[in-house]
């Protein structure tokens, strides 16, 4: 943790959406940092305000509807509420949906929390006609109440102001609703309980960890059994029977209980005048009647694929523009290295090494910028939660989420896209079970890595059919994808599903500076973090192919023969016919292939081919494949390269595979079984190695790391092993 972390803050807490982080924004201007909290990849943001001549901490918390341990985000709010507990809270609430808002505050107050409730977004609750008597409100909670907007900062000075006023009182106890006769009793009955054992008071009220126990709070209950067993048994117990009750009487649970007594207790609050509505000009009546066609049973889905294929269509297609300015750039750069350095070792690491691997890595973030730029447009606008909304039943019945759609998406769900701004898109997942299932299977469509491969493999093999190859792929791998991840949530993530609470937001226009700081925020995320391994990774694979190197006596007589093939070239006259010099210019080629086989035989990368040719027979792979297989992990834009190599054809490019395609057309070992195993195969196996790395930091662990490469590669070589028996009976 930072020094600061332990300096009096102020926290702002509300709904995603209520204009935190455009509040914050305008508070902290450039002094903001960007972090994780420890052991969770839930964005933490911190800053420093000057405010009437001093110096204010201020502390982005994540957005949150609830303070049950039901999301990441949840669970990171209350805790950092309670171990780290600020000198008060600016509740943001969206004035245009206070009924909603307020639930959170609520909790926040059952929590003991010292609040300034902020009514931002005061503009659309006007422009909506809604009415909301502040004082009145202000009074029935006893907390002041600010009207805001935080898009242009007004009122902001005056909440910061409430809030450093607010006199810090953590021995109150937290407000009190009731939760009707079935609960009441019981919730005080725990509350005496946990306060006669004195667990956990200092931190939370006694009455709120009763009621998050009754609410099913896994986390909070494990919190009171490390410091006394025997009182956490005791309160399951009482927690349990309460439970039995109110199923028997009421057919539900008391988790439901509490909710509704809780919104009840909302709806009360508002009533008598404090906030009205005027008739006809709800901006929720404005989204409803959008809704009625984009959310609708028929011109719903059509739209949403309409929809996603555009910023499927726009990031991958504009994008490869600026991907290919970048490419361009560092092709540039080696071209100086190469001319600048001499031949040999040092340039061979810079240039293959080091420049290239780079480019590689860069020429991605375009793609993850423009990405974000939408994924930030639909979210902001409120359109990604109608996506969500719509897939959601069928996500469902395979264990994921319908904001897993999006991630599906972007990993290549239409083909093409990328499994690394994926994992990343999996952020919008609130359940971390559901955000690991979809985190695991997402490598399995047909990323743009992957295609070049495919594309050659069927252009040789299936010339006839390319396009439908590449369909089946791209169904193999939904299909994969889908079984995948319904397998792990019956299985190893096993769990309930979340349920679909989310309110379909009003749509709202974005501020472009909201826009550009979501998507630069995401895409120096992925430069710091992928940068420095993807480079490595590059490194590692140019290292594995070139050493060890040939001994000299082996590796003379190899290149004198290029030398000799090369002179006879140079020695022809300049009228020689155009059949001699090509074959004089394929024996200098035949001559350099010999020297790269044999190199290549001895460098590690050659030896770990060999070594694992035996295990890849059985499923149609030689030596050769293997390499290009292992350096797929590096990065999966270098099989169809390796492939070149390894074939003695010197670097292939993808887009003039020409030379190797005729290869692989004539190599003995190769037929339609082979090609069909391996493009199963490339689908399916370990993910690349910057992916693996999103993953680990996204699913929060090394073991998800393993897991994939291990799991992927069984898999796949299972498929293969299916795929490349069955082709053997058909094309033999
Ligand atoms: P967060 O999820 O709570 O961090 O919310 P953001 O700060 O990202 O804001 C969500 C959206 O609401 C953004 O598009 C903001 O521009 C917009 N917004 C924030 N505050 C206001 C406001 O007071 N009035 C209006 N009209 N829009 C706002
Ligand atoms: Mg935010």
């Amino acid at each position: 943790m930072s020094e600061t972390s332990m300096q009096p803050y102020i926290a702002l807490a509300g709904n995603p959406n209520s204009g935190k982080t455009t509040a914050f924004n305008v508070y902290t201007g450039a002094r903001q940092r960007v972090g994780n909290y420890p052991g969770v990849t839930v964005e933490r943001k911190e800053g420093t305000a000057h405010h009437e001549g001093s110096t204010v901490h201020i502390v982005d918390l994540p957005g949150t509807y609830s303070l049950t341990a039901y999301s990441e985000e949840e669970l990171v709010v209350r805790r950092e509420l309670a171990e780290r507990p600020p000198q008060a809270v600016i509740n943001m609430l969206d004035a245009s949906a206070l009924e909603r808002s307020l639930y959170l505050t609520v909790q926040l107050l059952e929590m003991g929390q010292p609040l300034v409730l902020a009514l931002n977004m005061i503009d659309e609750a006007r422009a909506a006609g809604i009415r909301i008597d502040r004082h009145e409100l202000g009074q029935r909670l006893g907390v002041p109440v600010v009207e805001t907007v935080a898009r242009n900062g007004t009122g902001l000075a005056e909440a910061l102001s409430a809030a450093l006023a607010v006199e810090k009182n953590r021995e109150k106890e937290g407000l009190t609703i009731s939760y009707g006769s079935d609960i009441d009793p019981v919730l005080a009955d725990m509350q005496v309980q946990i306060e006669k054992a004195g667990v956990a008071t200092h931190k939370y009220p006694a009455r709120w960890l009763a009621l998050k126990i009754l609410e099913g709070d896994a986390d909070v209950l494990a919190e009171v059994r490390k410091v006394d067993s025997t009182l956490a048994e005791r309160l399951a117990v009482s927690c349990h029977t309460v439970a039995g009750h109110i199923q028997k009487t009421l057919k539900t649970s008391p988790e439901a209980v509490i909710s509704d007594y809780r919104h009840g207790f909302v709806r009360g609050l508002l009533k008598d005048g404090v906030m009205t509505q005027e008739d006809g000009r709800d901006r929720l009546a404005f989204s409803d009647k959008i809704d009625k066609v984009l959310v609708n049973a028929f011109s719903g889905p059509l739209i949403m694929f309409a929809v996603l294929y555009m910023v499927f269509y726009l990031t991958f297609e504009v994008g490869a523009y600026p991907q290919g300015w970048v490419e361009d750039f560092f092709g540039w750069l080696g071209g100086i290295a190469t001319d600048a350095i001499p031949p040999g070792l040092l340039q061979s690491l810079i240039v293959s090494g080091i420049i290239d691997g780079l480019g590689g890595i860069l020429s991605f973030v375009p793609l993850i910028l423009i990405m974000f730029l939408f994924i930030a447009f639909l979210e902001d606008t409120g359109y990604m939660a109608r996506i969500a909304y719509m897939v959601d039943r069928i996500f469902r019945s395979f264990g994921l989420h319908g904001s897993s759609v999006m991630a599906y998406i972007t990993a290549g769900g239409i083909a093409g896209g990328c499994a690394i701004p994926g994992a990343m898109a999996t952020r919008t997942l609130r359940s971390p079970k559901e955000k690991l299932a979809t985190l695991l299977t997402l490598p399995y469509f047909p990323c743009g890595a992957k295609l070049p491969v495919f594309l050659l493999l069927a252009g040789v093999f299936f010339p006839d059919n390319e396009a439908t190859v590449m369909m089946l792929m791209l169904l193999a791998g939904w299909s994969f994808a889908l079984l995948v991840a319904w397998l792990l949530r019956s299985t190893i993530i096993r769990g309930k599903s979340t349920p679909f609470v989310m309110e379909l937001p009003p749509y709202r226009l974005p501020t472009l500076v909201s826009l550009l700081v979501h998507c630069w925020e995401r895409g120096w995320m992925y430069i710091k973090k992928a940068g420095t391994v993807l480079l490595a990774a590059s490194i590692l694979i140019w290292a594995s192919m070139t050493f060890p190197q040939l001994d000299t006596e082996k590796a003379a007589p190899l290149e004198a023969a290029i030398t000799d093939a090369e002179s006879a070239l140079e020695a022809l006259a300049a009228d020689a016919p155009d059949t001699l010099r090509t074959e004089v210019q394929a024996n200098v080629d035949t001559a350099r292939a010999i020297l790269a086989d044999a190199s290549l035989r001895h460098s590690i990368a050659g030896r770990i081919g060999l070594a694992l040719e035996p295990f890849t027979r059985p499923i149609g792979f030689d030596w050769r494949t293997d390499v290009a297989l292992v350096s797929g992990i590096a990065a999966k834009e270098a099989i169809v390269s390796t492939l070149g190599t390894a074939y003695s054809l010197g670097e292939v490019d993808p887009e003039e595979s020409e030379p190797l395609a005729a290869r692989l057309a004539s190599e003995p070992g190769w037929s339609p079984a082979t090609a069909l195993s391996l493009m199963l195969f490339v689908l399916l196996y370990s993910p690349c190695f910057v992916a693996l790395v999103v993953i680990r930091n996204e699913a929060g662990g090394w073991r998800w790391l393993v897991f994939s490469i291990v799991f992927n590669t069984a898999l796949a070589y299972a498929v293969s092993l299916l795929a490349y028996s069955v082709g053997k009976s058909i094309w033999s």
